[in-house]
């Protein structure tokens, strides 16, 4: 029996709506996985944080009246933009969400921009993709744990040693430092 000729997948599977199935089953995967996240204290904190926050002072006296900002919304004491939970300007929050997602089991240390997307679904901020790329590029678990993924670096080679004095000198300038009897700069020579 010829078992290449077996058919794996028939024509009407790899049709688009077949597809679209799939990726629809992707999207709930990733809403289990956001709910699972414990951010029961945290969106306490947030509703806290609301009071002394300028953005969501501005938005909620804005809110309802004729000038108010497309995409935002208050509903049942939260501030969202677009769906998305507006997180308020501390950078201690911000950095409690990230957590959450990114060093939670259920998630284990996603590279930058699954971090970044899962985070994104369900909350906003300003600098949101930026502050996670800083926070996965200083994780020390994905440091010790994950490979890099470029080219290596080539290896440091010795400059070749001058056959006489002064045949290679380089020069520097060391600027911006205190004026001290009107100089403020420092020419460096090395033969
Ligand atoms: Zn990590």
């Amino acid at each position: 029996m010829d078992c290449n000729r077996q058919l794996v997948l028939t024509p009407e599977q790899l049709e688009e709506p077949c597809l679209a199935v799939q990726a629809g089953m992707m999207g709930e995967l990733d809403q289990a996985v956001s709910e699972d996240l414990d951010h029961g204290a945290l969106t306490m904190d947030i509703s806290q944080a609301y009071k002394s926050d300028h953005l969501a002072q501005e938005l909620h006296s804005k809110l309802g009246s004729a000038d108010a900002p497309l995409g935002w919304e208050w509903s049942e004491g939260q501030l969202r933009f677009q769906g998305c939970l507006y997180i308020p300007n501390q950078e201690i929050l911000h950095l409690q969400v990230i957590h959450n997602f990114h060093n939670h089991p259920s998630t284990g240390h996603f590279r930058e921009a699954r971090t970044s997307d899962l985070i994104h679904w369900n909350f906003h901020w300003p600098g949101l993709r930026q502050m996670v790329k800083d926070y996965v590029a200083s994780c020390t678990t994905c440091a010790r744990a994950k490979s890099p993924r470029h080219k290596p670096y080539g290896k440091l080679k010795q400059l070749p040693i001058p056959s006489r004095p002064w045949s290679s000198i380089s020069m520097d300038f060391i600027e911006q430092l205190p004026a001290s009897k009107g100089f403020s700069a420092i020419l460096i020579v090395v033969n």
